[in-house]
């Protein structure tokens, strides 16, 4: 597994309604830039998108958007990032996002969100790529989703290894912990190679 130098986060356009979302972005964001571990997220610059960026930027880190040009507007694309690469579609948003990122955290959000989350599950699944996935679960908020996904083995629609190709976070701490499990040490690597 390679050192995790670029993360990207999935989340939501909108802060939610329970102001726990927004608090755990920002947390997320500041642990982020004390890792030195760059941001790549969507580029926008309102709700949980917005606020993790503002977040990771104001903590002295690196912010890396990648937006459709369609979407600037909408989703008011973020001005003061260290870099924002403009995309012409929504496809190749997820590319470059995909391509950036050494490892995936999705935060709560909404049908984007999911959407993103499950094109990263499935394509894990097809073996397209083997970065690390983590969900942040704050609050039970992807409760009815990993209630969907348990469901969907139960039926004999997914393999019981499904569970396997991510990660469940409860806090942003558990974030940066369980990366750093799945990451080895400088040392571990050097003594995997005695
Ligand atoms: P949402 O979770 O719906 O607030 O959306 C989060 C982000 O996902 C936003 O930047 C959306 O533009 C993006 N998004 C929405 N639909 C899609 C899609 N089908 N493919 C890729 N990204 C999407």
């Amino acid at each position: 597994m390679k050192q995790i130098r670029s993360l990207c986060v999935l989340c939501g356009s909108r802060e939610g309604t329970d102001p726990v979302y927004r608090e755990a972005a920002i947390r997320l964001g500041r642990l982020i830039a004390e890792q030195n571990v760059r941001l790549v997220y969507g580029g926008g610059s309102i709700g949980l998108m917005g606020i993790i960026a503002d977040a990771v930027l104001s903590a002295g880190g690196e912010v890396v958007g990648v937006i459709p040009d369609f979407l600037i507007r909408y989703e008011i694309g973020h001005h003061d990032l260290t870099d924002l690469v403009i995309t012409g579609s929504m496809h190749d948003r997820k590319r470059r996002m995909f391509e950036m990122a050494d490892a995936f955290v999705v935060l709560p959000g909404g049908l984007g969100t999911l959407d993103e989350t499950f094109e990263l599950i499935t394509w894990r699944q097809l073996r397209l790529h083997d970065s690390p996935i983590i969900v942040l679960d704050v609050e039970g908020y992807w409760a009815p989703l990993l209630k969907l996904i348990d469901a969907t083995i139960a039926a004999g629609f997914a393999d019981p290894a499904t569970t396997e190709l991510f990660m469940v976070a409860r806090t942003p701490e558990e974030v940066l912990q369980t990366l750093a499990g799945v990451v080895p040490t400088k040392e571990e690597v050097l003594t995997s190679h005695l």
